[in-house]
């Protein structure tokens, strides 16, 4: 006879090992200089902006940049 597992919902969680912060893909060394990404401007440096298709935002304090071709816009949600 086949015992059969129950989800057990109650108690203890397994534990889950939260992922790396990627911080460290931010910075590139070139030559001998350390080069770093865009900065937040509201949040000052160490916080970085997220790069998505020419859109850079803050996910800290929502700050979003566009930069198209040529005209580069700047708008900054609450
Ligand atoms: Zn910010």
């Amino acid at each position: 006879m086949a015992k059969k597992v129950k989800a057990n919902k109650k108690g203890k969680k397994p534990h889950k090992n939260n992922p790396t912060s990627k911080k460290y893909t931010k910075y590139k060394m070139v030559g001998d200089k350390l080069v770093r990404d865009k900065c937040c401007p509201r949040c000052g440096p160490g916080i970085f902006l997220m790069d998505n298709k020419g859109r850079l935002y803050c996910g800290k304090c929502h700050y979003s940049e566009f930069e198209s071709k040529n005209d580069v816009k700047t708008e900054a949600k609450k």
